[in-house]
Protein backbone atom coordinates (compact mmCIF):
# COMPACT_ATOMS: atom_id res chain seq x y z
CA UNK A 1 0.00 0.00 0.00
CA UNK A 2 1.43 3.52 -0.94
CA UNK A 3 1.53 6.05 1.74
CA UNK A 4 2.68 9.99 2.36
CA UNK A 5 5.07 10.94 4.78
CA UNK A 6 6.71 13.75 5.90
CA UNK A 7 10.87 13.87 6.26
CA UNK A 8 13.20 16.50 7.44
CA UNK A 9 14.35 18.04 4.53
CA UNK A 10 16.82 20.71 5.94
CA UNK A 11 17.75 22.33 9.06
CA UNK A 12 17.13 26.13 9.49
CA UNK A 13 20.40 26.41 11.65
CA UNK A 14 20.51 27.11 15.39
CA UNK A 15 20.19 31.01 14.65
CA UNK A 16 17.97 30.89 11.60
CA UNK A 17 13.37 31.26 11.63
CA UNK A 18 11.91 27.28 10.32
CA UNK A 19 10.16 27.61 7.30
CA UNK A 20 7.51 25.05 5.69
CA UNK A 21 10.28 24.49 3.47
CA UNK A 22 12.64 22.29 5.92
CA UNK A 23 9.58 19.49 5.93
CA UNK A 24 8.94 17.53 2.74
CA UNK A 25 6.01 15.06 2.05
CA UNK A 26 7.02 11.80 -0.13
CA UNK A 27 5.70 8.65 -0.57
CA UNK A 28 6.53 5.22 0.22
CA UNK A 29 5.36 1.88 0.87
CA UNK A 30 3.70 0.57 4.00
CA UNK A 31 4.12 -3.45 4.43
CA UNK A 32 1.07 -5.36 3.93
CA UNK A 33 1.68 -7.65 7.23
CA UNK A 34 2.01 -6.77 10.40
CA UNK A 35 3.92 -8.82 13.12
CA UNK A 36 3.09 -10.11 16.58
CA UNK A 37 2.39 -7.05 18.83
CA UNK A 38 2.22 -4.30 16.53
CA UNK A 39 -0.93 -2.14 14.87
CA UNK A 40 -1.83 -0.70 11.88
CA UNK A 41 -3.00 2.50 12.00
CA UNK A 42 -4.57 5.77 10.45
CA UNK A 43 -3.58 9.05 11.08
CA UNK A 44 -6.79 11.33 12.34
CA UNK A 45 -4.69 14.36 14.06
CA UNK A 46 -1.26 15.40 14.46
CA UNK A 47 0.21 18.62 16.99
CA UNK A 48 3.31 20.69 15.88
CA UNK A 49 4.66 22.67 19.15
CA UNK A 50 7.44 24.96 20.04
CA UNK A 51 9.25 21.76 21.88
CA UNK A 52 10.12 20.64 18.10
CA UNK A 53 12.06 23.64 17.03
CA UNK A 54 15.06 22.22 18.93
CA UNK A 55 14.78 18.71 17.59
CA UNK A 56 15.59 20.76 14.18
CA UNK A 57 19.06 20.96 15.26
CA UNK A 58 21.34 18.06 14.38
CA UNK A 59 22.15 18.65 18.60
CA UNK A 60 18.69 19.62 20.70
CA UNK A 61 20.39 20.74 23.58
CA UNK A 62 18.73 18.57 25.64
CA UNK A 63 18.80 14.88 26.94
CA UNK A 64 15.38 14.50 27.36
CA UNK A 65 14.69 15.10 23.34
CA UNK A 66 16.47 13.43 20.00
CA UNK A 67 17.19 15.31 17.30
CA UNK A 68 15.02 14.96 13.81
CA UNK A 69 17.55 13.28 11.26
CA UNK A 70 17.43 14.63 7.86
CA UNK A 71 15.17 12.72 5.37
CA UNK A 72 14.03 10.56 7.76
CA UNK A 73 9.90 10.30 8.78
CA UNK A 74 9.36 13.50 11.62
CA UNK A 75 7.34 12.72 14.80
CA UNK A 76 5.65 14.29 17.45
CA UNK A 77 1.90 13.64 19.23
CA UNK A 78 -0.57 12.10 17.54
CA UNK A 79 -3.81 10.73 17.52
CA UNK A 80 -5.16 7.86 15.08
CA UNK A 81 -7.65 4.99 14.88
CA UNK A 82 -6.52 1.30 14.88
CA UNK A 83 -7.31 -0.54 11.46
CA UNK A 84 -5.80 -4.09 12.21
CA UNK A 85 -3.99 -5.25 15.68
CA UNK A 86 -1.67 -8.03 16.52
CA UNK A 87 -1.34 -6.37 20.20
CA UNK A 88 -3.55 -8.25 22.77
CA UNK A 89 -4.44 -5.07 24.35
CA UNK A 90 -5.83 -2.70 20.88
CA UNK A 91 -8.32 -3.71 19.16
CA UNK A 92 -9.73 -2.82 16.00
CA UNK A 93 -11.26 0.54 15.58
CA UNK A 94 -9.84 1.92 18.80
CA UNK A 95 -8.55 5.08 19.64
CA UNK A 96 -4.53 5.29 19.96
CA UNK A 97 -2.53 8.34 20.68
CA UNK A 98 1.20 8.65 20.86
CA UNK A 99 4.15 11.24 21.61
CA UNK A 100 6.31 9.96 18.78
CA UNK A 101 3.56 9.07 16.18
CA UNK A 102 4.87 9.50 12.89
CA UNK A 103 3.94 12.27 10.24
CA UNK A 104 2.05 9.08 7.96
CA UNK A 105 -1.24 9.05 6.37
CA UNK A 106 -1.23 5.61 8.21
CA UNK A 107 1.53 3.59 10.11
CA UNK A 108 2.52 -0.02 11.66
CA UNK A 109 3.54 0.90 15.25
CA UNK A 110 4.35 -1.41 18.04
CA UNK A 111 1.36 -1.21 20.15
CA UNK A 112 3.11 -0.92 23.61
CA UNK A 113 4.36 2.44 22.35
CA UNK A 114 0.67 3.40 22.44
CA UNK A 115 -2.07 4.85 24.25
CA UNK A 116 -5.38 3.88 24.28
CA UNK A 117 -7.92 6.90 24.67
CA UNK A 118 -11.64 7.02 25.71
CA UNK A 119 -13.87 9.67 23.66
CA UNK A 120 -16.25 10.03 25.75
CA UNK A 121 -13.31 12.17 27.94
CA UNK A 122 -13.00 14.74 25.34
CA UNK A 123 -16.98 14.49 24.19
CA UNK A 124 -15.90 13.04 20.49
CA UNK A 125 -13.25 15.50 19.58
CA UNK A 126 -10.51 13.72 19.37
CA UNK A 127 -8.07 16.22 18.59
CA UNK A 128 -7.95 17.73 21.96
CA UNK A 129 -6.04 14.49 23.30
CA UNK A 130 -3.46 16.69 21.73
CA UNK A 131 -4.06 19.72 23.02
CA UNK A 132 -6.44 20.58 26.21
CA UNK A 133 -7.23 17.43 27.53
CA UNK A 134 -3.49 16.34 26.53
CA UNK A 135 0.24 17.51 27.19
CA UNK A 136 -0.26 21.41 26.64
CA UNK A 137 -3.36 21.15 29.20
CA UNK A 138 -1.37 18.96 31.62
CA UNK A 139 1.42 21.19 31.30
CA UNK A 140 -1.13 24.38 31.92
CA UNK A 141 -2.55 22.55 35.05
CA UNK A 142 1.03 21.18 36.63
CA UNK A 143 2.45 24.00 35.81
CA UNK A 144 0.30 26.26 37.89
CA UNK A 145 0.13 23.53 40.69
CA UNK A 146 3.02 22.94 41.23
CA UNK A 147 5.07 26.31 41.03
CA UNK A 148 2.09 28.82 40.84
CA UNK A 149 1.69 28.96 44.86
CA UNK A 150 -1.91 29.99 44.57
CA UNK A 151 -4.20 29.78 47.00
CA UNK A 152 -8.02 30.34 46.88
CA UNK A 153 -9.00 33.78 48.50
CA UNK A 154 -6.18 35.61 48.45
CA UNK A 155 -6.73 38.18 45.76
CA UNK A 156 -4.03 37.26 43.64
CA UNK A 157 -2.94 38.27 40.49
CA UNK A 158 -1.67 36.23 37.14
CA UNK A 159 -0.25 37.14 33.95
CA UNK A 160 0.29 35.18 31.43
CA UNK A 161 2.37 35.92 28.39
CA UNK A 162 2.23 33.33 25.02
CA UNK A 163 -1.83 34.06 26.43
CA UNK A 164 -3.75 33.01 23.30
CA UNK A 165 -1.73 29.89 22.72
CA UNK A 166 -2.39 26.08 23.15
CA UNK A 167 -0.81 26.32 27.20
CA UNK A 168 -1.41 30.02 27.78
CA UNK A 169 -5.13 29.97 27.00
CA UNK A 170 -4.96 27.37 29.16
CA UNK A 171 -3.01 28.69 32.18
CA UNK A 172 -5.02 31.77 32.54
CA UNK A 173 -8.37 29.97 32.73
CA UNK A 174 -6.66 27.44 35.13
CA UNK A 175 -5.45 30.59 37.09
CA UNK A 176 -9.01 31.94 37.86
CA UNK A 177 -10.23 28.53 38.41
CA UNK A 178 -7.38 27.95 41.63
CA UNK A 179 -8.86 31.12 42.74
CA UNK A 180 -6.67 34.10 41.01
CA UNK A 181 -8.87 37.22 41.49
CA UNK A 182 -7.26 38.85 38.55
CA UNK A 183 -5.44 37.45 35.02
CA UNK A 184 -3.87 39.09 32.79
CA UNK A 185 -3.07 38.39 29.18
CA UNK A 186 0.15 38.98 26.96
CA UNK A 187 -0.42 38.13 22.98
CA UNK A 188 0.68 39.37 19.78
CA UNK A 189 -2.27 40.55 18.46
CA UNK A 190 -5.72 43.04 18.83
CA UNK A 191 -8.05 39.85 17.80
CA UNK A 192 -6.46 37.57 20.11
CA UNK A 193 -6.28 40.10 23.10
CA UNK A 194 -10.29 40.33 22.19
CA UNK A 195 -10.50 36.30 22.72
CA UNK A 196 -8.92 36.21 25.59
CA UNK A 197 -10.94 39.19 27.37
CA UNK A 198 -14.38 38.85 25.70
CA UNK A 199 -13.89 34.65 25.31
CA UNK A 200 -11.85 33.01 27.69
CA UNK A 201 -12.95 35.40 30.99
CA UNK A 202 -9.08 37.51 31.60
CA UNK A 203 -9.82 40.46 32.98
CA UNK A 204 -7.64 42.52 30.91
CA UNK A 205 -5.15 41.40 27.51
CA UNK A 206 -2.21 43.65 26.26
CA UNK A 207 -0.72 43.54 22.76
CA UNK A 208 3.31 43.06 23.17
CA UNK A 209 3.75 44.06 19.95
CA UNK A 210 1.93 47.48 20.70
CA UNK A 211 2.69 50.27 22.82
CA UNK A 212 4.26 49.99 25.98
CA UNK A 213 4.32 46.98 27.91
CA UNK A 214 5.64 47.62 30.97
CA UNK A 215 3.28 50.63 31.47
CA UNK A 216 0.46 48.73 30.26
CA UNK A 217 1.43 45.91 32.80
CA UNK A 218 1.42 48.45 35.33
CA UNK A 219 -2.01 49.85 34.82
CA UNK A 220 -3.52 46.32 34.28
CA UNK A 221 -2.53 44.93 37.44
CA UNK A 222 -2.52 47.67 39.77
CA UNK A 223 -2.14 45.31 42.91
CA UNK A 224 1.09 44.00 41.12
CA UNK A 225 1.83 40.74 39.97
CA UNK A 226 1.88 37.65 42.17
CA UNK A 227 2.46 34.75 39.45
CA UNK A 228 4.05 34.83 36.08
CA UNK A 229 3.38 32.22 33.71
CA UNK A 230 5.94 32.78 31.46
CA UNK A 231 5.55 31.06 27.75
CA UNK A 232 7.60 33.47 26.58
CA UNK A 233 11.08 34.84 27.91
CA UNK A 234 9.62 38.28 28.38
CA UNK A 235 10.71 40.19 31.14
CA UNK A 236 8.11 41.59 33.61
CA UNK A 237 10.29 41.79 36.81
CA UNK A 238 9.26 45.88 37.51
CA UNK A 239 5.34 44.78 38.29
CA UNK A 240 6.23 41.72 40.46
CA UNK A 241 5.41 41.77 43.86
CA UNK A 242 7.52 40.85 47.00
CA UNK A 243 7.45 36.73 46.94
CA UNK A 244 6.34 36.26 43.89
CA UNK A 245 6.35 33.57 41.67
CA UNK A 246 7.46 32.89 37.86
CA UNK A 247 6.23 29.67 36.60
CA UNK A 248 9.20 29.03 33.70
CA UNK A 249 7.14 26.79 31.49
CA UNK A 250 8.36 28.41 27.98
CA UNK A 251 11.07 30.81 25.97
CA UNK A 252 9.53 30.80 22.79
CA UNK A 253 11.00 34.20 21.72
CA UNK A 254 14.53 32.68 22.19
CA UNK A 255 14.39 29.09 20.28
CA UNK A 256 15.62 30.62 17.05
CA UNK A 257 18.52 31.74 18.37
CA UNK A 258 21.87 29.95 19.67
CA UNK A 259 21.32 30.03 23.49
CA UNK A 260 21.14 28.34 26.68
CA UNK A 261 17.88 27.11 28.38
CA UNK A 262 16.90 29.18 30.21
CA UNK A 263 18.48 31.96 28.74
CA UNK A 264 20.37 34.27 31.10
CA UNK A 265 19.10 37.04 33.24
CA UNK A 266 19.97 40.38 32.95
CA UNK A 267 22.10 41.77 35.61
CA UNK A 268 19.18 44.40 36.55
CA UNK A 269 16.33 41.91 36.58
CA UNK A 270 18.31 39.35 38.55
CA UNK A 271 19.24 41.81 41.08
CA UNK A 272 15.04 42.71 41.17
CA UNK A 273 14.23 38.80 41.08
CA UNK A 274 16.92 38.97 44.40
CA UNK A 275 15.87 41.88 46.07
CA UNK A 276 11.67 40.66 45.75
CA UNK A 277 12.60 36.88 46.97
CA UNK A 278 10.95 36.10 43.35
CA UNK A 279 11.16 32.23 42.43
CA UNK A 280 11.92 31.71 38.75
CA UNK A 281 11.94 27.21 38.40
CA UNK A 282 12.34 25.33 35.38
CA UNK A 283 9.34 23.61 34.74
CA UNK A 284 9.45 20.06 32.62
CA UNK A 285 5.62 18.87 32.14
CA UNK A 286 7.64 15.32 31.44
CA UNK A 287 8.64 15.28 35.28
CA UNK A 288 4.73 14.40 36.65
CA UNK A 289 4.12 11.91 34.85
CA UNK A 290 2.23 10.39 38.09
CA UNK A 291 -0.19 13.47 37.98
CA UNK A 292 -0.88 12.89 34.25
CA UNK A 293 -3.45 10.34 34.53
CA UNK A 294 -5.28 12.97 37.91
CA UNK A 295 -4.45 16.41 35.31
CA UNK A 296 -6.43 14.68 32.58
CA UNK A 297 -9.59 13.56 34.12
CA UNK A 298 -9.85 17.43 35.85
CA UNK A 299 -9.14 19.26 32.41
CA UNK A 300 -11.86 16.69 31.10
CA UNK A 301 -14.46 17.79 34.20
CA UNK A 302 -13.75 21.16 33.98
CA UNK A 303 -14.30 20.95 30.38
CA UNK A 304 -17.48 19.43 30.29
CA UNK A 305 -18.69 21.42 33.22
CA UNK A 306 -18.25 24.51 30.92
CA UNK A 307 -15.47 25.84 33.17
CA UNK A 308 -12.50 25.63 30.52
CA UNK A 309 -13.37 27.02 26.97
CA UNK A 310 -10.87 25.17 24.67
CA UNK A 311 -9.92 26.50 21.38
CA UNK A 312 -7.82 24.88 18.24
CA UNK A 313 -6.51 26.91 14.82
CA UNK A 314 -7.07 23.81 12.43
CA UNK A 315 -5.24 23.26 9.24
CA UNK A 316 -5.56 20.57 6.76
CA UNK A 317 -3.67 17.86 5.21
CA UNK A 318 -0.31 16.34 6.04
CA UNK A 319 1.42 17.98 2.87
CA UNK A 320 0.57 21.33 5.64
CA UNK A 321 2.71 19.99 8.49
CA UNK A 322 5.92 22.82 7.68
CA UNK A 323 3.13 25.28 7.10
CA UNK A 324 1.93 24.65 10.55
CA UNK A 325 4.72 24.79 11.89
CA UNK A 326 5.96 27.45 11.02
CA UNK A 327 2.85 29.26 11.64
CA UNK A 328 2.32 28.11 15.31
CA UNK A 329 6.33 29.85 15.75
CA UNK A 330 5.03 33.09 14.12
CA UNK A 331 1.89 33.37 15.75
CA UNK A 332 -0.99 32.31 13.36
CA UNK A 333 -2.36 30.26 16.23
CA UNK A 334 -5.26 30.97 18.68
CA UNK A 335 -5.20 28.28 21.16
CA UNK A 336 -4.02 24.91 20.20
CA UNK A 337 -2.67 24.11 16.01
CA UNK A 338 -3.76 20.88 15.02
CA UNK A 339 -3.17 19.49 11.52
CA UNK A 340 -5.82 16.80 10.30
CA UNK A 341 -5.31 14.41 8.56
CA UNK A 342 -8.14 12.32 8.18
CA UNK A 343 -12.02 13.29 9.30
CA UNK A 344 -13.29 9.64 8.61
CA UNK A 345 -13.55 7.94 12.24
CA UNK A 346 -15.19 4.83 10.69
CA UNK A 347 -12.81 1.63 9.58
P1 LIG B 1 1.53 28.21 21.44
O1 LIG B 1 1.54 29.25 22.50
O2 LIG B 1 0.23 27.62 21.05
O3 LIG B 1 2.20 28.78 20.11
C1 LIG B 1 3.35 29.53 20.14
C2 LIG B 1 3.03 31.03 20.33
O4 LIG B 1 4.20 31.71 20.74
C3 LIG B 1 2.62 31.73 19.03
O5 LIG B 1 1.25 31.58 18.77
C4 LIG B 1 3.03 33.19 19.29
O6 LIG B 1 1.90 33.94 19.77
C5 LIG B 1 4.07 33.08 20.41
N1 LIG B 1 5.37 33.60 19.98
C6 LIG B 1 6.15 33.18 18.95
N2 LIG B 1 7.28 33.92 18.88
C7 LIG B 1 7.21 34.82 19.88
C8 LIG B 1 8.07 35.88 20.33
N3 LIG B 1 9.25 36.13 19.74
N4 LIG B 1 7.67 36.63 21.38
C9 LIG B 1 6.51 36.38 22.00
N5 LIG B 1 5.64 35.41 21.62
C10 LIG B 1 6.00 34.63 20.58
O7 LIG B 1 2.53 27.06 21.86
P2 LIG B 1 2.39 26.12 23.14
O8 LIG B 1 2.46 24.72 22.67
O9 LIG B 1 1.27 26.55 23.98
O10 LIG B 1 3.76 26.42 23.93
C11 LIG B 1 3.89 27.64 24.64
C12 LIG B 1 5.19 27.61 25.43
O11 LIG B 1 5.14 26.56 26.39
C13 LIG B 1 6.43 27.36 24.59
O12 LIG B 1 7.48 28.17 25.08
C14 LIG B 1 6.72 25.91 24.83
O13 LIG B 1 8.07 25.59 24.65
C15 LIG B 1 6.29 25.78 26.28
N6 LIG B 1 5.96 24.42 26.71
C16 LIG B 1 6.60 23.96 27.81
C17 LIG B 1 6.30 22.73 28.31
C18 LIG B 1 6.99 22.28 29.56
O14 LIG B 1 6.92 21.12 29.94
N7 LIG B 1 7.65 23.19 30.23
C19 LIG B 1 5.35 21.90 27.67
C20 LIG B 1 4.69 22.42 26.55
C21 LIG B 1 5.00 23.69 26.07
P3 LIG B 1 1.82 35.55 19.72
O15 LIG B 1 0.90 35.90 18.59
O16 LIG B 1 1.27 35.90 21.05
O17 LIG B 1 3.23 36.06 19.49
Amino acid sequence: MIIQRVVLNSRPGKNGNPVAENFRMEEVSLADNISEGQVQVRTLYLSVDPYMRCKMNEDTGTDYLAPWQLSQVVDGGGIGIVEESKHIHLAKGDFVTSFYWPWQTKAILDGNGLEKVDPQLVDGHLSYFLGAIGMPGLTSLIGVQEKGHISAGSNQTMVVSGAAGACGSLAGQIGHLLGCSRVVGICGTHEKCLFLTSELGFDAAINYKKGNVAAQLRESCPAGVDVYFDNVGGDISDTMNQNSHIILCGQISQYNKDVPYPPPLSPATEAIQKERNITRERFTVLNYKDKFQPGLLQLSQWFKEGKLKIKETVINGLGNMGVAFQSMMTGGNIGKQIVCISEDFSL
